[in-house]
């Protein structure tokens, strides 16, 4: 029996999960292994019922879990006295040192249209420091304002933290097309992003078959669009990660279809790189595409861990074989042009999964 945690988040969260949830126990089942969801209270909900959107319980649970399933929060809608504090995605992040953030983009179907479809790229962003100040401090925030006309955030870069996200992506590019971009502004910020950069280039000397190539992030960003075939794996700081990675999703179909994990050595949460879209929430026409393929690369990591249980793998290609077989019969949600309802995708795909 495999117990994953389940998180429903806040906005399309809820939709999106249950379909995540339903897809994946039906691929896991179809492959002899029984799951088990502890849903643990988490968001606004959890503010309503214990005071805060990350409540004590649900940690202690996560850290007997080998894995779980985090829905989109929307921090920007709890109570004031809950914003401008670390979020609690970031929370868990930093609680399980989470620090390889894996996000695939790739055009799914030629039935999606997709302003880049030959892209075909795999951000690793770094997912403990950089310029995201709302994680950088042991004690007190990131971001400060000494008076009410100035603003300051503290950027935190270091080594030990490059160096592993470093071998993260050049260990995945080994299973790749042998390929690294490091994603830099080291003619500006040369002390932070610099560090990244030659921290990365040291640990590229460990994988002689793998090429790397460092690039300042404008470069990048507009390359990536004018030639997306250049890119195998791109790694990248916390903030320059994140922006890249919803380019590289809008780019290969929908920010709707763009999936994720966050990892460390010992856990994984599975997590869609989108955020919990407000504005299309409650009506049943999110796409659950990167859900569902967040759980599968949650079972795909899973299965690649020590002891870990080779089924895993064949229900992960199960989910996003029929994800995709789905996309290609011209099933999608209004977001990729289609007119198929959250649930009525997911419909489409548990079919296709039997
Ligand atoms: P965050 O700060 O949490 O990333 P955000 O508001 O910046 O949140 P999203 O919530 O990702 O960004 O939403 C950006 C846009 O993309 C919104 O218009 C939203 O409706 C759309 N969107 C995001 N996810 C999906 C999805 N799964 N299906 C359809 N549309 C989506």
């Amino acid at each position: 029996m495999l117990t994953l945690g389940v998180l429903l988040g806040d906005g399309i969260g809820p939709e999106i999960v249950d379909s995540a949830t339903r897809v994946a126990e039906r691929a896991l089942a179809s492959v002899s292994v029984e799951v088990q969801w502890r849903e643990l209270p988490f968001g606004l909900e959890a503010i309503g019922e214990f005071g805060t959107p990350l409540p004590e319980p649900t940690l202690a649970d996560l850290d007997g879990l080998p894995g779980w399933i985090l829905g989109p929060h929307d921090n920007a809608g709890y109570p004031q006295q809950f914003r401008g504090m670390l979020s609690p995605g970031g929370a868990i992040r930093k609680r399980f040192n989470l620090f390889a953030n894996i996000r695939p983009a790739r055009a799914l179907s030629a039935s999606v249209s997709a302003a880049c479809p030959d892209l075909d790229v795999v951000i690793v962003r770094e997912n403990t420091e950089g310029f995201y100040a709302d994680r950088n401090m042991y004690d007190g925030a990131g971001e400060f304002m000494p008076t009410p006309d100035v603003a300051l955030a503290v950027a935190v870069f270091t080594r030990s933290a490059c160096e592993r996200i470093a071998h993260q992506a050049f260990q995945l590019a080994t299973t790749r097309r042998r390929s690294v971009t490091i994603a830099h502004k080291a003619n500006v910020l040369a002390k932070t992003t610099g560090l990244f950069r030659d921290v990365c280039l040291t640990v590229s000397e460990g994988y002689p078959d793998v090429e790397v190539h460092g690039e300042h992030i404008d470069a990048l960003a507009a390359r990536l669009v004018s030639h997306p075939r250049d890119f195998d794996v791109i790694v990248a700081e916390n903030m320059f990660g994140d922006i890249l990675s919803d380019l590289a999703g809008q780019l290969s179909g929908s920010l709707g279809m763009a999936p994720s994990i966050n990892a460390s050595h010992t856990h994984a949460m599975a997590q869609a790189a989108h955020g919990s879209a407000p504005d299309i929430a409650g009506r049943d026409i999110a796409n659950p595409v990167a859900m569902i393929l967040s759980t599968a690369m949650l079972l795909r990591w899973l299965a690649a861990r020590e002891r870990g249980v080779p089924a895993l793998g064949a229900a992960a290609d199960r989910i996003e074989d029929a994800t995709r077989w789905t996309l290609d019969a011209g099933v999608g949600t209004a977001d990729i042009g289609g007119t198929a309802s959250t649930s009525a995708f997911t419909e489409q795909v548990l079919s296709a999964l039997r």
